[in-house]
This record gives C-alpha cells, sequence and structure tokens, in this order.
C-alpha cells in the first residue's frame, strides 16, 4: 500500500519546466519569478456531482485540468502553473495511474508545470488552483460589454449536454466533448485586448451570457438560427434543440462580446466564431427566432433572464 508521500513521488512529482517556476513539488510552498499581473482560479470536480468514479480516470484528469484552464482562457491568460488538491478514498494505482496520465497529457499541451497540492483521505474530489500571466489592462473581464457589440461564440453549442443525454450512444467525436473539452486558451489570447466581454460556457449559453449582462448592466438579442450546431442536431425536433444549446452546460467554448469593427481582426485567427446576437441598451436577454420574433422558451434556467 503506497504512502501519500509514495503518491506525490510516483505520480505527481515532474520537474518543471518553465524557467519562472523557482521551485516546484517537495517543499512546503513552491516559488515563482514574475514581472507580469498573475490570474489565478480555481475549480472542484467532486465524483458523483462533476463526474463518477466509475468514468475513464484518464478522462477524469483531462477535463480537471481542462475546465481550470478553460478559467485562464476566459480571462485572456497565458497559464503558467497548477496545484493539485487530491481527496481519494483509498490508494487505487490503476485509477492514479491513468488519472496522472490525462492530466499531463493536457498540461503538456500548454506546458503548464504542476507545481504543488496536497493528497489526503476521503471521498473522492479534485481540486485545482491555476495561475496564468495576464496584461491586466487587456484581461477578459465579465463587465466591459458595450451597447452594440456582437455577441460571439467559439466553436459549437450544445454538444456536451447532447453528449451526456445520449449516453452510450453517442457518436465518438460528440462523447469526446464531453470527456475531453479543449480550453480555448490561444482565442483567449487573440481576445485579450480586443473583445470587450468574454465567458468561457460551462452553466451554458444563456447562464453564462446572463453573468455578462449583469456585471455589464445591458442585455442582448440572439437570434436562434444563428447558433452553431454540429451534424448530431439534425435528429432532434427545434424547440428541444433549442433548449440544449441555450441552456446545455459543459462545452467549455467561449462566448464574447466585441465592437463590429474589430470582428475581421478576430476571424483571421480564430477559425470558428459565430456571430449569434448583439448587446443591447434594453434589459434581459430575448432570443429571436429566424423571423426576428421573440420566442419563450420553458426551461426554468432560462426564464429568469426573460
Ligand atoms: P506539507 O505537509 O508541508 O503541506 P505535503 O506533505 O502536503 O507538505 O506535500 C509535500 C509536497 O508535495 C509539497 O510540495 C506539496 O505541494 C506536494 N504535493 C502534495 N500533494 C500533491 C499533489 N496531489 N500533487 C502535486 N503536488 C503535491
Ligand atoms: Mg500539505
Amino acid at each position: 500500500m503506497p504512502s501519500e508521500f509514495d503518491i506525490i513521488a510516483r505520480y505527481f512529482t515532474r520537474k518543471a519546466g518553465r524557467p519562472e517556476i523557482l521551485l516546484g513539488i517537495g517543499d512546503d510552498a513552491a516559488i515563482i519569478q514574475s514581472a507580469m499581473p498573475w490570474a489565478v482560479s480555481t475549480d472542484t470536480l467532486v465524483a458523483g456531482r462533476h463526474f463518477s468514479a466509475q468514468d475513464d480516470p484518464a478522462d477524469v484528469g483531462w477535463k480537471s485540468l481542462a475546465v481550470n484552464l478553460s478559467d485562464m482562457a476566459a480571462m485572456g491568460a497565458k497559464p503558467v502553473a497548477f496545484t493539485l488538491s487530491l481527496t481519494l478514498p483509498e490508494t487505487d494505482e490503476t485509477w492514479l495511474e491513468g488519472f496522472a496520465r490525462g492530466m499531463f497529457e493536457l498540461a503538456d499541451q500548454y506546458a503548464v508545470d504542476l507545481i504543488g497540492g496536497d493528497t489526503t483521505r476521503g471521498a473522492l474530489s479534485i481540486s485545482m488552483t491555476t495561475l496564468g500571466a495576464v496584461d491586466s489592462d487587456q484581461a477578459l473581464r465579465r463587465d466591459g460589454a458595450q451597447a452594440g457589440d456582437l455577441v460571439c461564440v467559439t466553436g459549437m453549442l450544445g454538444d456536451a449536454a447532447l453528449a451526456l443525454r445520449l449516453g452510450a450512444d453517442a457518436p465518438d467525436t460528440l462523447a469526446r466533448r464531453l470527456s475531453r473539452p479543449q480550453p480555448r486558451i490561444a482565442a483567449g489570447l487573440v481576445l485579450k485586448g480586443v473583445a470587450t466581454a468574454a465567458i468561457d460556457i460551462s452553466d451554458g449559453l444563456a447562464a453564462d451570457l446572463g453573468h455578462i449582462l449583469e456585471a455589464s448592466d445591458y442585455g442582448a438579442e440572439l437570434d436562434l438560427q444563428h447558433l452553431p450546431r454540429s451534424a448530431d442536431f439534425q435528429r432532434l425536433a427545434g424547440d428541444d434543440r433549442d433548449q440544449l444549446q441555450l441552456t446545455g452546460g459543459d462545452d467549455y467554448e467561449l462566448c464574447f462580446c466585441i465592437a463590429p469593427d474589430s470582428l475581421a481582426q478576430v476571424n483571421e485567427s480564430i477559425e470558428d466564431i459565430s456571430v449569434i446576437g448583439r448587446i443591447t441598451e434594453q434589459q434581459g436577454l430575448r432570443v429571436l427566432n429566424s423571423e426576428g420574433v421573440q420566442v419563450s422558451l420553458s426551461h426554468t434556467g432560462y426564464d429568469h433572464f426573460g
């Protein structure tokens, strides 16, 4: 039976690659050199709530870091390092090996270093804190949207929610959108200093855009026909499809606002932007059908903004 220290040494201790990490795992604290402001963010995943103890541990490792890096993307920050607080019911080495493999696969993709953490016994849960470098005057905050801005999203909307609904029937590409979300780091770095506001879509478009509207003190109109949808949505009826796209969480795409003049510039570097609506002086979120008529949708998480 490996001890807490064996687990840390075996699965989580790697030499930090970034030059700004002066001291990594092994001491009472890590030390980071910095000339830049830091963006700092924490996200926790609890077994039975955010994932299942039966899920592929490599997917759980990947997704734990992905949702944390997604917050860096949404700030326009360049992720540098993270810490990991792991609570485990027992030392299942197969699970630990898979978890570490999936987590480091994504960490290596963005060259972010694991610089410390904590390992305790209890109900399975994973908490990470991410640190990213950001120009504070260019950071993508929620409170900068202006009336007349375009409302845009990256990628497709609702794929993760559809995959969750289809379960084992979900095609592979769709299933991976749920199990292996790609944090939109590169898009965030293009948008920083250009977009007026941004958020990552973790709780669903309506709820997350709602946070921008609240912080910015404006409203918005969305055009249903412009919501980007992958081919798998064709099998769904209109209202069901719209609900899923507006309220389905876990996509980890970016929703951002931008002055119409700036769109061409970001379109050159981000290939999958969709313009889905505009920011209005009128408060609240209104959803329009292809005739421009306001539609009301039944879902409760959504009514709140209507
Ligand atoms: P302390 O008792 O001083 O808090 P710990 O025994 O908890 O130290 O941790 C020893 C070292 O291992 C520390 O540098 C800590 O950051 C690191 N560490 C502990 N758990 C993890 C983990 N799950 N992932 C990465 N580093 C960890
Ligand atoms: Mg400790």
